[in-house]
């Protein structure tokens, strides 16, 4: 065993009695030997997921307290940073935790409770979090599509102490964010972009701005902080570019510096370009085009049409800032995208950058499937 946290239905040879959703089992290898302690999930191909290679834990309230204590650690000095107040304090797997998510905004956290097995011991992690890491309220989020795997049904609403208001405001390296803890995308905001917004903004000084899949702002706002000339923010959301449009007030930004576009990125990009637009960086930040593996190519297709339509967009010497946080394509794959949908573009260039989460997102070294989100900035001649 290479401590991978996951033990699928196939690899497992038989189960002694009928462990319930959630209950702690003992995993044996072939030989008999004790291999660890999981959390067991009937109904999900994921059979059980590892709790601890060590078969003289025990998995109790404290065995949560020693790994919560763990993960937040890790992040002492992130969590301390006053111009970091929206972080990511637990990362499922890669904090040994599995199928645990959570975020913290301002003074509220957020959660996801992903696997049965974490879902059992809901309660106790909730006493926790609120004892090691004082906050106003506790938020559940856990509606997220890979419950139904789980047969869990889907779950929101205050979970502890204070309902966050609508907007809690968090402070990224001095740009400030409304985030939506109870409708916005994911616990919502892209905490995974921190570091790549940094660099953005480090790259934004004199240009204007192509900010597509924008969602609330996040890249826009710091390009205009890096000095922007410029950011066009596109969104198929309408109720997005509202929170969007409320963010880049929050920051003071000069209303003649920013807009907004409500349209479909595949269809209004092409419009761009036949109105003779162009711009200096584009940045394309799509949602996952590919869930599962059996999706990739049609994945693919989108990826390098909206690549395509970006790179056509750019003046000569421009950047395109192009991400996927779709685990099943990868960076070999989306580098051959990318390299593919500039040259259909009848360009050329190179890369200067390869970016992927946030370290408050960590790859767990078992666990290289935790890697999800890459991201090239290319100069497009
Ligand atoms: N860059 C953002 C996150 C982007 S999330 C940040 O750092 O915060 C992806 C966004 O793409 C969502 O806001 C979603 O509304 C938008 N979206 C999805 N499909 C779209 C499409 N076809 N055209 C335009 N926007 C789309």
């Amino acid at each position: 065993m290479r401590r991978h946290p996951w033990l699928f239905s196939g690899a497992i040879d038989k189960v002694s009695g009928s462990p319930a959703p959630g209950e702690t089992v003992r995993v044996c290898g072939a030989s008999g030997a004790l291999l660890g302690l999981a959390g067991y999930s009937p109904s999900s191909q994921i059979r059980a997921r590892m709790w601890s290679f060590d078969g003289r834990d025990t998995i109790d309230a404290a065995f949560f307290e020693r790994r919560l204590r763990a993960a937040i650690g890790r992040r002492q000095a992130m969590l301390n940073d006053p111009l970091r107040t929206g972080c990511r304090v637990v990362y499922g797997e890669s904090d040994e935790l599995p199928g645990l998510i959570v975020d913290r905004y301002g003074d509220f956290l957020v959660c996801q409770f992903l696997f049965a097995g974490v879902d059992a011991w809901k309660a106790e992690i909730v006493k926790l979090l609120h004892t090691l890491l004082p906050c106003r309220g506790i938020y559940d989020r856990s509606e997220a599509a890979v419950r139904q795997r789980e047969g869990l049904p889907p779950e929101q609403g205050l979970l502890w102490g204070e309902m966050p208001p609508e907007l809690v405001e968090i402070n990224e390296n001095g740009r400030l964010y409304g985030v939506s803890i109870a409708h916005g995308h994911k616990t919502g905001f892209y905490l995974d972009q921190y570091d790549n917004r940094a660099l953005v903004r480090t790259l934004a000084a004199g240009r204007s701005v192509l900010n597509c899949f924008a969602y609330t702002g996040g890249f826009g706002i710091a390009a205009l902080q890096g000095g922007a000339s410029h950011v066009l923010n596109i969104d198929s959301s309408a109720p997005s570019l509202d929170l969007a449009a409320g963010n880049f007030r929050r920051n003071g930004c000069e209303d003649e510096r920013y807009s907004f576009l409500c349209a479909n990125a595949f269809e209004i990009l092409r419009e761009l370009k036949q109105a003779g637009r162009q711009f200096d960086i584009v940045v394309l930040d799509p949602p996952k085009f590919a869930e599962t593996k059996a999706q990739f190519q049609r994945a693919a297709r989108a990826y390098k049409d909206i690549a395509l339509q970006g790179a056509a967009l750019l003046s000569p010497g421009g950047l395109l800032v192009n991400f996927s946080c779709s685990g099943a394509i990868d960076l070999p794959l989306f580098q051959k995208i990318t390299a593919d949908a500039v040259l259909d573009a009848g360009r050329t260039g190179q890369i200067l950058h390869y970016m992927h989460q946030a370290s408050d997102h960590p790859v767990g070294l078992p666990f290289p499937e935790s890697l999800y989100l890459k991201g090239l900035v290319c100069r497009i001649d």
